[in-house]
């Protein structure tokens, strides 16, 4: 999932037809809402189903974009791990 909303209703997509999640045909969070009387004043029940967009695995160029952030939180981890040792060996 690459948009956790949806546009119309702000509910999380999961609750939206063509999720894995086999919802009703109606958004389900809309559902509850009318079933308990907590609709939100000038929203519809939202029938959207999931953009299938939402579903295409990120290209390569994204997923190197995304590469660098998780390298460095691996070496700021590995720095601190090091910095542990070092304290640890100055124990008396
Ligand atoms: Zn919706
Ligand atoms: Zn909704």
């Amino acid at each position: 999932m690459r948009e956790t909303l949806c546009l119309d209703c702000e509910h999380p997509w999961e609750e939206h037809r063509g999720s894995a999640f086999k919802g009703p045909a109606a958004c389900g969070e809309c559902q509850y809402e009318e079933d308990h009387g907590q609709q939100v004043p000038g929203r519809e029940k939202c029938w959207n189903s999931v953009p299938h967009a939402l579903f295409v695995r990120p290209t390569a160029r994204e997923l190197e974009r995304a590469a660098p952030l998780h390298r460095k939180v691996l070496l700021r981890f590995g720095r601190l791990m090091v910095a542990v040792l070092h304290l640890v060996v100055r124990w008396p």
